[in-house]
C-alpha cells in the first residue's frame, strides 16, 4: 500500500469562537493529525506557553524572520504580527500526518494559493450575541479590543464562503466530528491518488487468468 502525503488543513474562525477548545479537542481525539504553532507579537494571554500555543515574538525578530523568508504566510490581526512558521509543516505532510493551520482568513487565502490542494474549514459560532459573550467571559481584553474584535469577526465571516466546508461550533463534540468526516473524505478523493486503480489493477490480467 503506497502512503499517501498528510493533508494540510487551514483552519479558520472568528477568534472567540471556540476553535482553540475544537482544536484542543481535535488533536486529543486522534494521532494522525497535528497543529502548527504560530509565530505572534501579541502578548501572551494568561496560561498561554510560548512554543505550545504561539511562539512569542518581539516585533524586530518577527519582521527579521519575515525578511528571511521564513513564513509559509503571515498577516496581520488587530494590530499585531501572526506567522506560520515553515518548520516542520512540509515534513509532517511527507510522514503522512495531517497538519492543522489555525489561521485568520487572509492567511487563509495566502496558504490556499500556495497549496490549492488544502483543504479550508470555517467554523461559525452559533450566533453573534454568542460569539460576543464568549470574547466578555474572556475577560482578557479592554472594552475597546472586544469592539475591535466583534467587527473583525463579521468583516471574517463574510469570507466564509470562499472556504470549502462550514463547520457550527453548537457543540465542540459535533464540531470536532464534522473536521474529522471532512478530513476522512477529503483523504479519500481520487484526485489525492490519481494511480490507485493503476496500481490495484496492475497485475490484473495475469490475477485473472
Ligand atoms: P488570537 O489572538 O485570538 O490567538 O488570534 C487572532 C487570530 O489570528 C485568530 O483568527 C487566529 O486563528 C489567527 N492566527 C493565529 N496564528 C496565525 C498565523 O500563523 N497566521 C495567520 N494568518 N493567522 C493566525
Amino acid at each position: 500500500m503506497k502512503k499517501n502525503k498528510g493533508l494540510l488543513v487551514v483552519l479558520s474562525a472568528p477568534s472567540g469562537c471556540g476553535k482553540d477548545t475544537i482544536l484542543k479537542s481535535l488533536l486529543e481525539s486522534t494521532q494522525t493529525v497535528k497543529k502548527s504553532v504560530s509565530a505572534t507579537t501579541r502578548a501572551p494571554r494568561e496560561g498561554e506557553v510560548n512554543g505550545v500555543d504561539y511562539w512569542f515574538t518581539p516585533k524586530e525578530d518577527f519582521e527579521s524572520a519575515i525578511g528571511r523568508g521564513e513564513f509559509l504566510e503571515y498577516a496581520t490581526y488587530c494590530g499585531e504580527y501572526y506567522g506560520t512558521p515553515r518548520g516542520p509543516v512540509g515534513e509532517w505532510l511527507e510522514e503522512g500526518i495531517d497538519v492543522v493551520l489555525k489561521i485568520e482568513v487572509q492567511g487563509g487565502a495566502q496558504v490556499k494559493k500556495l497549496a490549492p490542494d488544502c483543504v479550508t474549514i470555517f467554523v461559525l459560532p452559533p450566533s453573534l450575541e454568542e460569539l460576543e459573550r464568549r470574547l466578555r467571559t474572556r475577560g482578557t481584553d479592554s472594552e475597546e479590543k472586544i469592539h475591535e474584535r466583534l467587527q473583525t469577526a463579521v468583516k471574517e465571516m463574510q469570507c466564509a464562503g470562499e472556504y470549502d466546508y462550514i463547520v457550527y461550533n453548537d457543540t465542540v463534540e459535533q464540531a470536532v466530528r464534522d473536521i474529522l468526516t471532512v478530513i476522512a473524505a477529503e483523504k479519500l478523493r481520487f484526485s489525492r491518488d490519481p494511480q490507485v486503480i493503476e496500481r490495484m489493477l496492475s497485475h490484473a490480467e495475469t490475477f485473472c487468468q
